[in-house]
């Protein structure tokens, strides 16, 4: 029988809350003890002082479906979204956490028993991937072992995956907690599973295999002993982390190929196609494409406003500025003509919204700060596109392929064109844009405005050093942030 997303976040729950876990409510996007970290990436994100030992809870067990957003830094899905059938800068990521309490012997059994007997997803469809060795480190034979003992399956189904980094050795960081992961591939294909295609990218439309569930087991601590030397030790309490993306889940369990085509998004792309009058999913067409690029910016547009950020110059709001305009554009290029992406929002709200209240209290400030990104943005979207246009004229009929910097600074500056969305179009094109020219001619811009400010203000040598104590004092979460994606 199918299940609705909501469905399947709170059978997930009460699994685990079954299990003696702990249920939490998802934390904010916007991490509360991390500088290093834009936004919430994972659902171990916020039990991160938990995991290290810095913080303390009065439970050993937690369980959660925490909102992630993965665009920036080590997690950077943006490209991928509404290309690939299973990404998105917004999702859900369902977790059970250990602290230090049970290890594999448990955790693996855990995941088993729920997606096997509590979803009823199909042990024929599945593969495990486990941690398959690196120099000095071993592979995980107790995972495996414990996974063939629990499923029954050979080593033909328990894939060993070799390396680190790899996708079967996670690390908090350079140094800290580390250690093998296993992960939980389904096969959305037609007909019987393909083992020997395993590895291999799913078609557009969402068939083959496909990441579900990743278990990470934090087994070890990573010190550095002498600059560039790093030694592994085993943690005296080690702890489990687990995740899975509900978008995921949901498909498999209604059935789908696609997360588009689940109760969480097929209302928004729905909303997209009769804005704009296309028929969506009548073939794997770039219209397709933009119609699931507009679903997906919206959750995120949704979600950040309804934390309280709304469009702006730098930071997370500048972030959020990109993201809009990037499904703006998608808008325009299908043809709608006026301000839509708040009709999209919207739409978030009335399916997303009892799950997530916030959504609902902040529906008129979403819906009017969308609106009004929009209005601004449409000032200068056509003048800007036909100066794109018009450049990419002239650099192909000059035989290169390349955007120049200045240009692609000359279209953020004059028509607040972000440069991704730059980039995209001229992907489009089949042309490149200057990366490294354009940040010089971005730094150029800001040397200049900070040295007339300063020149303006006349200011005396006891001002300046105010001035930069002031500065420094001011490096907090957003200065990183900023810095962290290259972006102001
Ligand atoms: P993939 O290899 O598919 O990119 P991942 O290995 O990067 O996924 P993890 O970091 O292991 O993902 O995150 C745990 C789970 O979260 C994944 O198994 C997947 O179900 C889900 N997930 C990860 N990234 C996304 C995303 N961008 N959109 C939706 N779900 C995601
Ligand atoms: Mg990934
Ligand atoms: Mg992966
Ligand atoms: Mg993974």
């Amino acid at each position: 029988s199918s299940r609705t997303a909501s469905e399947v976040r709170s059978s997930f729950l009460s699994f685990f809350k079954g299990k003696g876990h702990e249920v939490c409510p998802s934390a904010s996007l916007i991490p509360q003890n991390d500088p290093t970290l834009m936004f919430v990436n994972a659902g171990m994100a916020p039990f991160k002082d938990v995991f290290t030992g810095k913080d303390r809870r009065p439970y050993t067990r937690a369980t959660s479906s925490q909102k992630c957003i993965r665009i920036s830094g080590k997690h950077n899905d943006l490209e991928n979204v509404g290309v690939t059938a299973r990404h998105h800068t917004f999702f859900e990521m369902l977790g059970n956490f250990s602290f230090g309490d049970y290890f594999k012997d448990d955790a693996i059994p855990f995941a088993w028993e729920l997606i096997t007997k509590e979803w009823g997803i199909p042990q024929d469809r599945l593969v495990i991937t486990v941690f398959g060795g690196a120099e000095g480190v071993p592979a995980d034979d107790e995972a495996r072992a414990i996974w063939r003992k629990v499923t029954g399956f050979g080593d033909d189904r328990i894939i060993g995956i070799p390396g680190i980094p790899g996708d079967n050795f996670w690390q908090m960081g350079e140094t800290g907690p580390c250690g093998p992961c296993t992960e939980l591939h389904f096969f959305t294909g037609d007909g019987e599973p393909t083992i020997d295609t395993f590895g291999q990218e799913p078609t557009p439309d969402g068939k083959g295999w496909m990441e579900i569930w990743n278990l990470v087991f934090m087994q070890f601590n990573r010190s550095e002993q002498s600059p560039g030397v790093y030694e592994l030790a085993p943690l005296p309490k080690p702890c489990v982390d687990t995740g899975a993306g509900l978008e995921r889940v949901a498909s498999v369990l209604q059935g789908k190929t696609s997360n588009y085509d689940t109760d969480l998004l097929r209302a928004l792309v729905e909303k997209a196609a009769q804005i704009s009058g296309k028929n969506y999913g009548a073939s794997q067409s770039p219209d397709d494409v933009s119609m699931r690029v507009i679903a997906d910016h919206a959750r995120l547009t949704a979600f950040l406003m309804a934390e309280g950020i709304t469009p702006d110059r730098a930071g997370r709001a500048y972030v959020l500025r990109r993201v809009m305009r990037r499904a703006i554009r998608h808008g325009h290029r299908l043809g709608i003509q006026k301000p839509f992406l708040h009709e999209v929002a919207l739409e978030v709200v009335r399916t997303m919204g009892d799950a997530y209240p916030e959504l609902v209290e902040r529906k008129a400030l979403i819906t009017s700060a969308t609106e009004a990104e929009e209005v601004r943005f449409r000032e200068t979207l056509e003048r800007g596109l036909k100066m794109v246009d018009e450049e990419v004229g002239r650099v192909k009929s000059a035989g290169t392929q390349l955007l120049s910097g200045d240009f692609v600074f000359k279209l953020y500056d004059t028509f607040g064109f972000p440069m991704d969305l730059t980039e995209v179009i001229a992907r489009e094109r089949d042309l490149h844009i200057d990366v490294a020219g354009y940040e010089k001619a971005m730094e150029e811009q800001r040397t200049r405005s900070e040295g007339s400010k300063l020149e303006d203000e006349a200011v005396s040598d006891v001002y300046r050093k105010a001035l930069e104590a002031l500065r420094a004092s001011q490096g907090g979460s957003e200065t990183a942030a900023v810095r962290f994606t290259g972006y102001d």
